[in-house]
């Protein structure tokens, strides 16, 4: 069965590993240069930055497996410390000052405020009414700022954080321990990187599809099946001229622009630690990390290495300023909040016009309805950060799961 994988994202190239497993036989159509969408890593006079993320919360072993990378797995060392910027300061979390600015005590009362999510309603709402005005307002910030560049009164609470929705008391969640970051050694860019040399000449770069008819061409060329791995309003692109209502249903998955400001310094310029949040949307950025504190090799023996993360949901608008404004924003922050005493000795910035997707209240309802839309297609499957979870575990298995429906379906 060939089978055209349009889109050679984490999503798209995890599609194209399953339908092998499977025997089907897959080409993967990629309009870019380089495989990996959002993932990528760009190694440069000793600077080693992503492009998109730059740890990963969940494991991935089945795909590390396919990509003989589960000994480059690296594991953040050395100081945690978080600063959440919050009214002018930034003060270490948790703190007791931060707590006590946060409403602790209100947010303590939870759990006689915790009532099971029937109803979908944005994730401020939701923790507002969890655990009150203080505490949820900044629990909302913090949330929809670190996972989705997001505005947490635009967000679902029900769909973009399914684990906090479907969970009794919100503090226990929000404490309970969770499985440990993960990178790998050479950047994330590596997985992406291995999964595309393994599939050899089945991946075409620098191929957008552009033309796809039922059932089915791509540019022309015949297959018995198509898996769409790309973000929604590409996919809709695609469909418009066999199923426009298909594309319409599409068109309304949003995703945020996002752009990386990564600051290379001299060895001392900051402070060891995992990095900052802002909780106030009143910095140049949505929060700034410290990878070369965490991760052997990000940056060229004894320097530092800073990436702030510019623009999102909130602050779209800042992700068009010139590399240079965006980089002095950015050292302002630095300085004011971390005591940043040094010009930068490397800059690199990096553009996402759509970068992560936004779960806007009723998503799941949207979905399911795209979703029944593309059934009067059933050789045609959708996957990517658009539909079923962004992070990029959740990509790989909604490729995965998107390869094996079409094969169970077909065969
Ligand atoms: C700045 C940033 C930080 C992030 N941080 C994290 C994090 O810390 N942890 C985490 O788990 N996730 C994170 N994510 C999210 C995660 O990286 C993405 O959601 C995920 O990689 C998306 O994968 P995808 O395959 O669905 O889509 P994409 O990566 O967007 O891939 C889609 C591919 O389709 C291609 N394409 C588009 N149109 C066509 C066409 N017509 N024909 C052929 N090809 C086409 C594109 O070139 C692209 O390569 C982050 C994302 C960004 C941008």
């Amino acid at each position: 069965m060939r089978v055209a994988v349009i889109g050679g994202g984490v999503a798209g190239l995890s599609a194209a590993h399953e339908l092998l497993r499977r025997g089907a036989d897959p080409v993967v159509f990629e309009a870019a240069a380089r495989a990996g969408g959002k993932v990528g890593s760009r190694s440069e006079r000793g600077w080693l930055t992503e492009d998109g993320p730059h740890f990963l919360a969940r494991p991935l072993d089945a795909l590390l497996d396919t990509a003989g990378l589960r000994g480059e797995v690296v594991r953040p060392q050395g100081p945690m410390t978080r600063w959440v910027h919050h009214r002018g300061r930034a003060l270490r979390a948790p703190s007791l000052r931060l707590l006590l600015r946060a409403g602790a005590p209100r947010a303590l009362l939870e759990p006689l405020f915790a009532r099971p999510l029937r109803e979908d309603m944005s994730l401020r709402d939701f923790l507002v009414a969890r655990l009150g005005q203080k505490a949820g307002g900044l629990a909302g910030a913090l949330m929809a700022a670190g996972v989705y560049a997001g505005d947490p009164a635009q967000l679902s609470a029900r769909d973009a954080f399914p684990s906090l929705a479907e969970s009794g008391s919100l503090l226990g969640a929000l404490f309970r321990r969770r499985p440990g970051i993960w990178s790998l050694q050479r950047g994330l860019g590596s997985l992406p990187t291995a999964l595309a040399a393994s599939l050899g000449d089945r991946l075409r770069l620098g191929a957008p599809a552009t033309q796809l008819e039922p059932s089915w061409t791509v540019n022309g060329e015949r297959f018995d099946a198509a898996v769409l791995a790309l973000p929604a309003p590409a996919a809709a692109a695609l469909a418009r001229s066999f199923a426009p209502s298909l594309a319409e249903s599409l068109e309304q998955f949003r995703a945020a622009p996002v752009a990386l400001v990564h600051l290379g310094f001299a060895h001392g310029a900051l402070p060891r630690g995992f990095g900052l949040i802002d909780a106030d949307g009143a910095l140049h950025a949505l929060g700034a990390l410290l990878p070369s504190s965490m991760l052997p090799g990000r940056a060229p023996q004894g320097k530092v290495l800073a990436t702030a993360v510019c623009g999102g949901a909130l602050h779209p608008e800042r992700t068009a300023l010139p590399d240079t404004q965006l980089a002095e924003a950015v050292l302002g922050d630095l300085r004011r909040l971390l005591g940043l005493r040094r010009d930068p000795e490397y800059l690199r910035v990096v553009r996402h016009p759509a970068a992560i997707p936004q779960y806007a209240p009723g998503h799941r309802d949207r979905l399911q309805a795209a979703r029944a839309l593309s059934a009067g297609f059933p050789r045609l499957e959708l996957a990517g950060a658009s539909y079923d979870g962004v992070s990029v575990p959740d990509v790989a298995k909604s490729g995965a799961s998107a390869a094996a429906r079409l094969v169970e379906r077909i065969s």
